[in-house]
């Protein structure tokens, strides 16, 4: 029986030259090769500086830094993401406010948004994260970014390759954080990138990142060292080459799941509104609560993987659930029922239609 992951990364011979070009150049931190990704990521992405980091993480942990975000001050987020989105705002001694989801999208609600932005002061930023590849409603947070007169930082670990109105996610609000974590759409075993089109947030982030660096032997503010090394870099400029043929088969994949799915009523597929796209990260549907650990083991049974990403909401987190956090009913709900099923660039035609009537024989 063919396994079938629901995550497999590609990996050529071309990477395999490309890491191995650096090994013989005895230059393994960083240097040309980041400096390379940096420029041709900023381009793929539309903005004017990108800065290489060592993962997702620490690029939205030097993104609020850079944005002044500290003790005292207040970021809103979604409940229902990694939990590295909502832990970067404890790195920076903030306090996170969770506010619910939307039910189709998955991802912030905007009118929640601004209930809470009119009700809650010392909120400095929102910090969005397009979940699975789905974009955020991104004029409704522009707006509200500019009437609160609050940051606004877009996670895209999962979101390259998503447009909202042919625009990349990443570079419509102020600063955009990639992951580059061996499962994501594209992958430098581990890895990040932090876009802006703000030339005076690029010069921050390129000290925070590196010691509070100003120039060599002189350091004028506290920093990190977050760097990318060459090795991730020359496997990311190789992937990003290919990132377009990924995110066409995944969308392919996806398109197939939903013509398989469309007849049967107890499962609801992605939505994906018209003004954007959807580069599936994940393919995620929901499914009844009570049949959901049937489904998951039914596929185990015949060597699929899936996973409840994420079966547990931030707030019910047992660290946040100590910090006193409650969980939101619409991200509870979802988080009860998701699927998250195999849709990467490897799988074929057949896969997709065998892992589909394996969920519709439950
Ligand atoms: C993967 C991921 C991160 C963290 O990225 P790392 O590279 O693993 O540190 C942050 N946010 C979301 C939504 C993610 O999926």
């Amino acid at each position: 029986m063919k396994h079938i992951k629901l995550s497999d990364p590609v990996i050529t011979k071309d990477e395999k030259n490309a890491v191995m070009k650096v090994l013989n150049s005895g230059y393994l931190a960083s240097g040309k090769d980041v400096s390379e990704f940096e420029t041709n990521f900023a381009k793929y992405i539309g903005t004017k500086h990108a800065i290489a980091v060592s993962n997702g993480t620490t690029a939205l942990h030097a993104a609020l830094i850079s944005k002044g975000i500290a003790s005292g001050d207040k970021v809103l987020t979604t409940p229902f993401t990694f939990i590295a989105s909502s832990n970067v705002i404890l790195h920076t001694n903030a306090k996170p406010v969770f506010c619910d989801i939307d039910e189709k999208t998955y991802d912030l609600d905007p009118n929640k948004v601004e209930t809470i932005l009119k009700k809650q002061k010392n909120i400095k930023a929102i910090l969005l994260v397009h979940l699975y590849g789905q974009v955020c409603d991104m004029d409704a947070f522009k707006f509200l970014a500019k009437k609160y007169k609050v940051s606004l930082i877009e996670d895209c670990a999962q979101s390259i390759g998503s447009q909202y109105k042919n625009k990349h996610t990443g570079s419509i609000g102020d600063l955009g954080c990639f992951s580059f974590y061996a499962t994501k759409n594209m992958m430098t075993g581990e890895g990040g990138m932090i876009t802006t089109n703000n030339t005076s947030l690029n010069n921050k982030l390129r000290q925070i990142i590196n010691h509070g660096r100003l120039d060599r032997f002189k350091h004028n503010v506290l920093g990190y060292n977050f760097r990318m090394t060459n090795i991730a870099a020359s496997i990311g400029n190789v992937q990003l080459k290919k990132l377009e043929e990924f995110t066409t088969k995944r969308i392919k994949n996806a398109e197939l799941y939903n013509k398989l799915f469309a007849e049967n009523k107890n499962i609801i597929t992605p939505y994906v509104p018209s003004n954007t796209k959807h580069s599936f990260h994940q393919y995620a549907i929901l499914v009844n609560p009570k049949r959901r650990n049937s489904i998951i083991e039914h596929l185990k049974k015949h060597n699929v993987d899936s996973a409840a990403i994420y079966a547990l909401t931030i707030p019910a987190q047992p660290l946040y659930k100590k910090m006193g956090y409650k969980e939101l009913s619409i991200a509870k709900k979802v988080s009860n029922s998701v699927i998250c099923i195999p849709v990467h660039p490897k799988l074929t035609k057949s896969d997709i239609i065998q892992v589909a009537k394996l969920i519709k024989q439950v």
